[in-house]
């Protein structure tokens, strides 16, 4: 099939290159023609696992190209997906601004029946919203329909490429069967496509990742509680897990949900129920506790040292989760500004998004390329990202590097008692 995708940002890109390795014929468009060339110069502007031979070997097959005209991808396209930003508005509602003016710019576009696809994460009543923006500028015939993007960066390819579910909201029969055909290879031995309508399928995604959050901010209450009460979370979470009815993922406590998706969902979700008179009363408790979580750390690093003032915090990871250089609303944001304005000297490292945070920190704190140099001469090391490198360090080397031994382990990745009887001082979330 011919198709077009509007935004080359973490889904954008993925679903762009996962369907063009299917065969299909795909055209990427962004509006940033910077972007845009760093692609065709076969630069990847984001790091996600898998990501770069996936569109490669496609660029080379002639299957995905990259463009900044949207007119030129859209005309002839079968499908029309936009994987645009809606970021927050002021209000916390979902800024549509990007989904409509892509709309618009493909009713503009059209040259024959088209099917024009909302992956972007959009409120109930967006796929009615952009039906208008269209059919305001083309007399061609269209369908819309909603279909939310699962995946999560750090395993974005994996997850786009062997989906758990494909959700198509739309009542249009040709629109359904586009899709199904289109999404038919990703689910070969096992159907997990669901057809529904398209507020039904806008509300899913936003009930998807609500859910995921209130898991993490439940863990991080009952993390809270334990350090209050003398328990271990690790040992509560793990015996909540083995219940079948409640798992074992997602209920890890740390330092805080951040990223591109859950703050904002979160917040937009409940947007959608105060536009409706009513409220969702746990996400707003879900979102107060995580506000208040991004703090914990800090303020055990503040508490530890009565003052700051010539202590030197070592920080190993940035991005809002391991696998990724996004470092949107991550945690290690608030706390590094909090560690700053206590007079702290910060010298941080992340596998791949020292980049991402020097535009956010600038030269107010030191970047290195090594987790080793980062904790030379440091009187703490603390841990905001769980990356694979960092669980298991040669803590002897760091009790050589360090100014004192003493850890904060956002992630509860390190053994407490280990640690302790190689003389570290230490202090995980809800742990004895
Ligand atoms: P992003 O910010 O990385 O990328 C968005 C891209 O859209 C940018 O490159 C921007 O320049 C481009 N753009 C804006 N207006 C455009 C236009 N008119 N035409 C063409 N391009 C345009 O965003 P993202 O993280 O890929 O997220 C996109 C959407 O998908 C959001 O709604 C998000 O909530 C949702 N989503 C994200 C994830 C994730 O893990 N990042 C997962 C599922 C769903």
């Amino acid at each position: 099939m011919r198709l077009a995708v509007l935004g080359t940002g973490y889904v954008g890109l993925v679903a762009g290159a996962g369907f063009s390795d299917f065969g299909n014929d795909v055209v990427c468009v962004d509006i940033d023609a910077a972007k845009v060339e760093r692609l065709r110069r076969g630069e990847l502007p984001i790091y996600e696992p898998g990501l770069e031979p996936l569109v490669t070997r496609n660029v080379e097959a002639g299957r995905l190209s990259f463009t900044t005209e949207i007119a030129e991808a859209v005309r002839g396209a079968e499908v029309v997906f936009l994987a645009v930003g809606t970021p927050s508005a002021h209000d916390g509602s979902a800024d549509l601004s990007q989904v409509l003016a892509a709309a618009t710019a493909i009713g503009r576009a059209m040259n024959g029946w088209t099917v024009i696809v909302t992956k972007s994460t959009v409120p109930v009543g967006t796929a009615a919203k952009v039906h208008e923006a269209i059919a305001r500028v083309t007399d061609h015939p269209f369908a819309v329909a909603s279909n939310p993007e699962f995946l999560k960066e750090g395993d974005a390819v994996n997850d786009f490429m062997k989906p758990d579910r494909i959700i198509i909201g739309t009542d249009d029969e040709r629109a359904q069967d586009a899709l199904r055909h289109l999404y038919a290879p990703f689910v070969r031995t096992n159907d997990r496509v669901l057809t529904m309508d398209a507020r039904s399928a806008e509300l899913t995604k936003y009930a998807s990742n609500a859910y995921l959050a209130t898991r993490i901010s439940f863990m991080n209450d009952v993390a809270n509680l334990c350090e209050r009460v003398g328990a271990d979370v690790e040992m509560v979470r793990r015996g909540m897990g083995m219940d079948q009815r409640i798992g074992p993922k997602f209920l890890f406590p740390g330092i805080g949900y951040g990223g591109s998706c859950f703050p904002k969902d979160v917040k937009a979700a409940m947007a959608t129920a105060r536009e409706t008179g009513s409220s969702l009363e746990i996400l707003e408790a879900v979102h107060r506790v995580n506000e208040k979580q991004k703090g914990v750390l800090a303020d055990k690093i503040v508490q530890h040292f009565s003052s700051l003032k010539g202590k030197t915090v070592a920080v190993w990871g940035l991005s809002f989760k391991p696998g990724t250089d996004d470092t949107r609303e991550a945690p290690s944001g608030v706390i590094i500004e909090r560690l700053l304005e206590a007079g702290a000297r910060v010298r941080v490292h992340d596998p791949v998004a020292n980049e991402s945070m020097q535009r956010v920190f600038g030269e107010r704190i030191e970047y290195f390329g090594n987790n080793y140099e980062t904790v030379t001469g440091a009187h703490a090391l603390a841990l905001l990202t769980e990356w694979k490198q960092f669980r298991r360090p040669n803590f002897k080397r760091l009790l050589e590097l360090m100014a004192e031994p003493v850890l904060f382990d956002g992630r509860n990745i390190w053994d407490p008692k280990e640690v302790r009887e190689l003389g570290f001082t230490y202090y995980g979330i809800g742990r004895r």
